[in-house]
Parts: C-alpha cells; structure tokens; sequence
C-alpha cells in the first residue's frame, strides 16, 4: 500500500477491484476503486502486469475522482457476480472489458485530474 499523496498520513487502499484480464499491450489488467483511510482522496485504479520472458513489469496507478463518483463507480463494480473472472459476461464486464490498454476504463471516468497517484 502506498502512502496517501493529499493528507501523507493515511494509506490508500484498493477497495473493489474487477479483473479484465489480458489484452493487446497486457498479460493482465484489474480495473479498480481506491481510497484513503484517512482522508477524502478516492478514485479509479488500474493495474497492469506484463511477462517479458522472465521479468513481470507492474503498473499500479490511479485517479482520483469526486467521492459521489468514485461511490457510484465502486456499486457499479460490487453488481459483477465474479469479479475475479475475467471470462464474466456481466454488464460491468462487457462495459469495461473493451476499454483496456490504450483505451483503458479510467479514460472514460469522471476524473478530477489525469494527474497520476502511485498506488503500488
Ligand atoms: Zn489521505
Ligand atoms: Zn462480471
């Protein structure tokens, strides 16, 4: 968990997290809400994990969002049946699924800024 950039006291947490598993640029990519323990920050995550032989590279970053968005952003998620399967059929799933890599799900989001927050 990384150290909250807005208060610096609290650490930020992934609270609800949806796997759209691999893609054109990714062997695999989780699409996420975060917030802060101890402050207002929270917004959408992404996750990214690419193999290159034996080396796996991680990119873990979010955005924050306005908390009313961020709270309808984390329902929306919560209504997937299986959130670990990338194979889901479910309304969040065909959503999102098609959005990932270059095109990824954030881009689409209310977000406060593009400004990016570390998350991992
Ligand atoms: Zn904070
Ligand atoms: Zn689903």
């Amino acid at each position: 968990m990384n150290k909250c950039p807005s208060c610096k006291t609290g650490t930020l947490a992934v609270i609800t997290s949806i796997d759209l598993g691999p893609d054109d640029d990714n062997d695999g990519f989780r699409f996420e809400t975060f917030s802060c323990g101890h402050c207002d920050l929270a917004g959408a995550g992404e996750y990214e994990e690419a193999r290159r032989g034996t080396e796996t590279s991680v990119q873990h970053r979010g955005y924050a969002m306005a908390r009313t968005d961020f709270t309808a952003l984390d329902t929306e998620l919560r209504t997937c049946p299986a959130r670990s399967n990338h194979r889901c059929t479910c309304a969040v799933h065909m959503r999102y699924a098609a959005t990932t890599g270059t095109h990824a799900p954030t881009a689409r989001l209310p977000l406060v800024s593009r400004e990016r927050i570390q998350l991992g």
